[in-house]
């Protein structure tokens, strides 16, 4: 793999120009090119095992819960009842594995495009693909924006955890996406989708949540920290079909004893309502 030179893994994309993320590699367990996509995943010094699609890390060991966890918790604790969900992406199983902690959610359907990855992860990275056994999901590997195009007033929440606006995800990243996604919800649903940095990317930001709020009456942007992420952060457009949604108020507010019985070790209901909080060069760039 050309990008690790004297045991260092360096990811560099045209997205976030100027700059590189560097990690120490202990061992390159897997390289492989899918269908779709360069999978590779490292056994990192600090970071422990990672996985590099297409050059661009998607998960690190250490830090995946901060994602998994906001990706899922945001969406869900705005909805008064997730009983069905839809993940589109999410190939590792990481936001299966949250997504069916919500007490109301009672079905789960997913759609990722690559098998491989899905396949890789399960060798690999147990600790996320454990989400694939619950027994309320389903999984299907296709296309989500073809899947979409079937789905009619089905899903109260859909996540798309997709991998960045190059490859098979960039139809993820369109305002059709969106619109199809706002017929595939029922009534008051929501949709919450990876959608960037602030710090690198403030246009994909701003172009989404724009894709987001001209199909959504409600629409926003909320961020987390995730330190192997282009600037150690990363941004979800979140839009909801209810007018009467507060999006920083979750729906359901969780104890510290329900935190720890769900293991969550990220979100919490006060760093739900700080996740909508923007520095005021953002503010300005997304009103
Ligand atoms: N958390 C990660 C991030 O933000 O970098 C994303 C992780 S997850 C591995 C992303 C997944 O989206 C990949 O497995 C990729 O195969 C999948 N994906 C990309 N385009 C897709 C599409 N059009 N339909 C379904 N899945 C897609």
């Amino acid at each position: 793999m050309n990008q690790i030179k004297n045991n260092w893994f360096t990811e560099s994309c045209e997205m976030w120009p100027g700059g590189t993320f560097s990690i120490q590699v202990k061992e390159v367990l897997h390289t492989e090119k899918s269908q779709y996509q360069d999978i590779c995943i490292l056994d990192t010094t600090n970071f422990g095992k990672v996985m590099v699609l297409d050059g661009i890390i998607q998960c690190s060991e250490k830090d995946e819960f901060s994602y998994q966890e906001m990706i899922s918790f945001l969406p869900l604790c705005c909805h008064k009842n997730p009983e069905k969900v839809l993940i589109v992406g999410g190939g590792d199983g990481g936001v299966a594995r949250e997504v069916v902690k919500h007490p109301k959610v009672k079905e789960v359907v997913q759609v990722e495009i690559d098998a491989k990855v899905i396949e890789v992860s399960k060798k690999y990275l147990p600790f996320m693909a454990v989400g694939f056994d619950s027994p309320k999901l389903t999984l299907h590997v296709g296309d989500g924006f073809e899947f979409m195009k079937n789905h009619s007033q089905e899903f109260d929440v859909i996540i798309t955890d997709s991998s960045d606006p190059v490859g098979p995800a960039v139809s993820l990243f369109q305002e059709n996406y969106f619109a199809l996604m706002k017929s595939a919800l029922k009534p008051n649903g929501i949709v919450c989708s990876q959608a960037g940095t602030m710090w690198n990317d403030i246009n994909l930001v701003s172009n989404t949540l724009k894709f987001c709020r001209n199909q959504f009456p409600r629409a926003s942007y909320a961020y987390a920290s995730v330190p192997t992420y282009p600037s150690g952060q990363i941004g979800f457009v979140i839009g909801s079909l209810d007018n009467d949604v507060v999006f920083d108020t979750p729906s359901l507010v969780l104890s510290p004893e329900d935190l720890k019985a769900m293991n969550l070790r990220y979100y919490n209901s006060e760093i739900h309502k700080a996740a909508f909080v923007l520095p005021t060069f953002v503010r300005s760039i997304l009103a």
